[in-house]
Formats: structure tokens, sequence, C-alpha cells
């Protein structure tokens, strides 16, 4: 794997992590646009055995925003493999949701995050589709991207990081596991 960038990762007690961060002006600055780039390749690199063996203090990930690296603008990086083993990766900038169904959905296992140390169980309920409109640094134009389930999660907990939201205000703390109407649970 090539010399990957690496980031230090900022925590929730960081105000930026509950900052609604600020709209990126397009045409996208070149430093962005390779800070965004480097992002995703930090991501595919966190899931990867070797690069695990060689920085153990380094956790894997499927998602991170700006605010995560210190910066107050609004976009994101995600890097995964579906289950056919395909990567999905993006690098979106100022995105927002269009579309939405009514029915939700939430990951059996919880959600976690780079900068939250513990993770914390509980059903995180989010839109089970969504189509996400956003300028995405890989296809260089403004995409509609639609996503469902897994993907749908992942998305929606990037976007909440640049609204100053973490995956665990959404957790009913007096029933963590509580059942909600029209919703499924995934994995
Ligand atoms: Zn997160």
């Amino acid at each position: 794997m090539d010399k990957v960038k690496i980031f230090k990762i900022y925590d929730d007690k960081q105000k930026l992590l509950r900052t609604t961060l600020d709209e990126v002006t397009l045409p996208l600055d070149a430093k962005t646009r390779q800070t965004i780039i480097d992002m995703v390749d930090y991501l595919k690199a966190s899931q990867d055995e070797d690069f695990q063996k060689a920085h153990p203090n380094i956790r894997a990930g499927i998602g991170l925003s700006a605010n995560q690296i210190g910066i107050n603008k609004r976009f994101f990086a995600i890097y995964m493999l579906d289950e056919d083993g395909n990567e999905i990766k993006y690098g979106l900038v100022n995105p927002k949701i269009i579309k939405n169904s009514l029915r939700k959905c939430a990951l059996r296992s919880g959600e976690g995050c780079l900068s939250v140390k513990n993770d914390r169980h509980g059903y995180v309920y989010r839109y089970a589709k969504i189509t996400l409109r956003a300028f995405d640094v890989f296809e260089n134009k403004v995409i509609d991207i639609k996503a469902e389930g897994y993907l749908a999660i992942a998305l929606q907990h990037e976007l909440d990081h640049l609204n100053g939201v973490l995956y665990y205000d959404h957790i009913n703390k007096y029933n963590p596991e509580e059942i909600i109407d029209n919703s499924y649970l995934i994995g």
C-alpha cells in the first residue's frame, strides 16, 4: 500500500465536533480536493490488515468527516466494500438529502465512530433509503446517490457530523433497544 497521510482524529470532546460546518465554495480548490482524496485513502488503509499491524492505534473506519480532522467545511469521505466485495468510495462536498423513505433502519450491533472512544450500544434509527445530492471529487460533478441499508446509514452518520450531531444523540437512553414502528434492524 502506498504511503498514506495519517490524520490526527479529533474526539467528541472537541467543540468542532459539535459545530454546524460551513458550506464549501465550488469549484473546489486543489488543496481541499487533495485532503478529501487523502481521507478516502486513510479509510481504505485503516481497513487493511498489514496497515493495522503497522499502526495498532489507528481504528478501522468507513467514514470520516472534515471536522473529525479539524476542518470547518462541509465534506466527508466514505470507503467501504459492498456484499460482493466491490469498492464503494465517495468524497462528498456540500451533501444534502433530497429524498428519504418513511421507513427507518438501524444496525443491530449499534454504530461506531472514530471520534467516540468507547462504543455506545443502542439502536440509531435512520432513513432506510435516501437520495443524497453532493459534489463528488471522484466524479468531479454533483451527483445523486441512491442508497439503502448500510450505505444509507453510513452517509447519514457522516452528514450528521457536518451538523455537529453524534450517533449516540439518537439513542433512546431509557430504552437503547427500542423497536420503533415502520423500521427494521440490519445485521
Ligand atoms: Zn462518526
